[in-house]
């Protein structure tokens, strides 16, 4: 089964991630890890990768695609594979049915995790940090017992972090909504697009995605 994991930021596509990992027994290839791994293992492709990031520069796409099939082309991805943050592009998207065509890796299935966007700005702007230890909280999900008071150590002065700032937070949406939208349509035209609601609890989200899975098994 080689599936391809999306979601905005927000969505629960790492939780997802692990339970269809745990679940189906295929690995979890995210580009961070594999990025790491190359580096480390001083690939051919991890060797190239790093010489840009030292420059301070971008990994141009066709690395980034370099270090994927170097990946999918590990033994382990024999039963299947999830991908999980690539591809982000079409040139990817592209190279991705080549690679998967060479290696007879073809991606299957691709499941969207989708949250519509006000929802997931208010799970995104509602961490807030106790300034006295440290303890984080969340408006929504994980408030203080009695409002405005540290649970922990009684403190009453909070902050949040930049990333959780409601201006960033639209930010990093609006990038990765416009980055998205064009794999979606790629993905919807294929038929190999799947939707699932993520404004559920975790548990049913994965229920809906088992659902999915076990008909493209
Ligand atoms: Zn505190």
């Amino acid at each position: 089964m080689n599936l391809m994991l999306m979601g905005l930021p927000g969505a629960g596509k790492g939780t997802q991630a692990e339970r269809i990992v745990d679940e189906y027994k295929i690995p979890h290839i995210s580009t961070g890890d594999i990025f790491r791994a190359a580096i480390k293992n001083g690939t051919p492709m991890g060797l190239k990768a790093k010489s840009f990031i030292d420059k301070g520069e971008l990994v141009p796409d066709e690395v980034t695609n370099g270090i994927v099939k170097e990946r999918l082309g590990e033994k382990d991805t024999q039963k299947g594979y999830l991908l999980d943050g690539f591809p982000r592009n079409m040139v990817q998207a592209n190279a991705l049915d080549s690679i998967g065509a060479e290696l007879d890796r073809k991606l299957v299935g691709v499941i969207n995790i989708h949250v519509d966007p006000a929802s997931l700005l208010e799970r995104l702007t509602g961490r807030y940090i106790c300034r006295n230890c440290g303890a984080t909280y969340h408006k929504v999900f994980n408030p203080t017992k009695v409002a405005g008071v540290c649970d922990r150590c009684g403190g009453t002065e909070f902050f949040q972090r930049e990333d959780d700032k409601p201006e960033t937070a639209k930010n990093r949406l609006d990038v990765n909504i416009k980055m998205n939208t064009p794999l979606l349509d790629f993905y919807k035209q294929k038929n190999i697009l799947h939707e699932v609601n993520g404004n559920q609890a975790i548990e049913k989200v994965f229920e809906d995605v088992k659902k999915i899975l076990d008909t493209i098994k």
